[in-house]
């Protein structure tokens, strides 16, 4: 989405130490529209701190998905993608052939999923909705 999310604020919020290369990884996430993968992240952290290891990312990573802090996703190719977690609910269709990922609400998809999971017997708390799809030629 376009709202950028703080994350280094959060971590604060949180009580998350915050090194100064947690910092930049932050910083990259928090700037990141693009649900980027680990090797992504590294290449544009590495472009403002060079030191910073692709393993460092990867911990980094791991430890603000487990606090909440960043959403993981699986968009089919098996590499894990990231995004700040949301203030608001969206879900992703995915181009197969890119792996550019577009974000979208819709309250009809939302209000048939509640009416589904009801149906079956559930209230509903959580869902993923993941398209894909090929780009229809345009002109
Ligand atoms: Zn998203």
């Amino acid at each position: 989405m376009p709202h950028t999310i703080d994350i280094e604020a959060i971590c604060a919020e949180r009580g998350l130490r915050i090194t100064e290369q947690r910092r930049v990884i932050a910083k990259v996430l928090s700037d990141s529209t693009d649900h980027p993968d680990v090797e992504k992240v590294h290449e544009r952290v590495a472009e403002i701190d060079p030191r910073i290891s692709i393993a460092t990312v990867y911990r980094t990573v791991r430890l603000f998905e487990e606090a909440g802090i960043l959403d993981r996703h699986d968009f089919g190719n098996g590499r894990a993608r990231y995004e700040a977690t949301p203030e608001a609910h969206h879900d992703h269709l995915i181009d197969v052939e890119t792996g550019k990922v577009v974000e979208f609400v819709d309250p009809e998809l939302e209000a048939l999923q509640k009416e589904i999971a009801q149906r079956l017997g559930f209230r509903l708390v959580d869902h993923r909705m993941e398209l894909y799809g090929v780009r229809l030629e345009r002109d």
